[in-house]
């Protein structure tokens, strides 16, 4: 299996953009937050995606050169039309704009819509815990079927509608929660497939509606379940209306829909609420009692959200990213077809 080194993976997936008409400095944003996805062992969100992101620039979904425009604002609130750019770019304006507004301003509330896909949602509301903020994000998916069945539904109508949530802590690293609405991250469908492995029950059914374990089901016209039954379904519901419709981003099934994220980013500046000091001590104290939680049988530890990110992305920095060998040579292909030199 091919072990890469983050920097040179980082690099090379840029020159990847850049061949492909990604002016650098989105180029080396996309490269950059896709490998952050694998240090963070999200394969799903990774390098895999290169692939996908050219294809939708062939097919002028994705257009290289876009960047977002602010539509409307007030002092706490914007939306963002990201023109098809890249949803990394999108997302990083998004989260900024909603940090300097919640700063000056307590609370502050930006919407981002017609953008690419933003991958790791979790990574932009890590920027204003990063500031000192707490940020909330709710993303739908706008492909025109969706990939998802609702609860007790066997077709598909939503899409994965990740909910991220980042909250600083003082002397650890900031709780993230950062997860799909659905069973599991369509990605990890696909990884799994790249890697020929099965998939755990409940993650899908075929598209006769059948339970499957065959990630290749997935791809001739199956689903995937929500999560956590009625209420991964439920909050799937609320990222279509914050992401998708209160942005007018679109969701499954409505026109004007692009393949790409709605997202609506919430950020709240802890100080307007109470001392920082006060919010960290009470923060310390809920999470230090969790910590001292005695484990359960068949586990070691109780972990914080955010907490088995951190350990992969400090694992992989020091050994590398493995990447399957199927993954790691379309890449490779792709790369020499647009005579980008090989990794360094
Ligand atoms: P997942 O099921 O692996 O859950 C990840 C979350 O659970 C993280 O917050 C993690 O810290 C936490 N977690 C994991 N184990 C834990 C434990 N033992 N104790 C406490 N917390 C624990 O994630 P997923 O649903 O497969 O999503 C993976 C990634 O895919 C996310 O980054 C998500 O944003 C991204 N995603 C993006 C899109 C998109 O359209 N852009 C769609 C779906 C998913």
């Amino acid at each position: 299996m091919p072990i890469l080194q983050p920097v040179p993976l980082a690099d090379y997936t840029s020159r990847i953009f850049q061949a492909a008409g990604v002016p650098k400095m989105t180029a080396d944003l996309v490269g950059q937050s896709l490998v952050a996805a694998n240090l963070a062992g999200h394969d799903s969100h990774g390098v895999i995606r290169i692939m996908q992101y050219l294809r939708q620039i062939d097919e002028g979904e994705l257009r290289p050169q876009a960047t977002p425009e602010i539509e409307r604002e007030t002092a706490v609130m914007a939306l963002l039309n990201g023109h098809r750019c890249f949803g990394q770019l999108g997302a990083k304006v998004a989260i900024e704009t909603g940090i300097n507004k919640a700063r000056e301003n307590a609370v502050a509330t930006v919407g981002l819509k017609h953008s690419g896909h933003v991958g790791r949602l979790g990574e932009w509301v890590g920027l204003a815990a990063e500031a000192g903020l707490i940020a909330l994000a709710y993303a739908n998916g706008g492909r025109s079927s969706g990939l998802v069945a609702p609860f007790g539904g066997a077709e598909r109508r939503m899409g994965t509608n990740p909910i991220a949530v980042a909250i600083p802590l003082e002397n650890r690293a900031p709780l993230l929660l950062d997860f799909a609405t659905s069973a599991v991250a369509e990605g990890k469908v696909r990884v799994a497939l790249n890697s020929g492995k099965p998939i755990p029950e409940g993650w899908a059914l075929d598209k006769t509606g059948a339970p499957t374990m065959n990630p290749a089901d997935l791809y001739d016209g199956g689903m995937l379940l929500p999560a956590a039954g009625h209420k991964g379904y439920s909050l799937a519901l609320l990222s279509d209306f914050l992401g998708g419709i209160l942005t007018g981003a679109g969701g499954p099934g409505l026109p004007g829909s692009i393949l790409g994220n709605g997202v609506l980013f919430v950020a709240l500046n802890i100080e307007a609420f109470r001392p920082l000091a006060d919010f960290f001590a009470d923060g310390t104290h809920i999470t230090d009692r969790i910590k001292a939680t005695k484990p359960a049988s068949g586990f070691d530890e109780v972990l914080l959200p955010g907490e088995p990110e951190a350990r992969s992305a400090q694992a992989r920095q020091e050994d590398g990213i493995p990447l399957d060998e199927i993954t790691w040579s379309q890449i490779v292909e792709v790369a020499r077809k647009l005579s980008v030199a090989d990794i360094a």
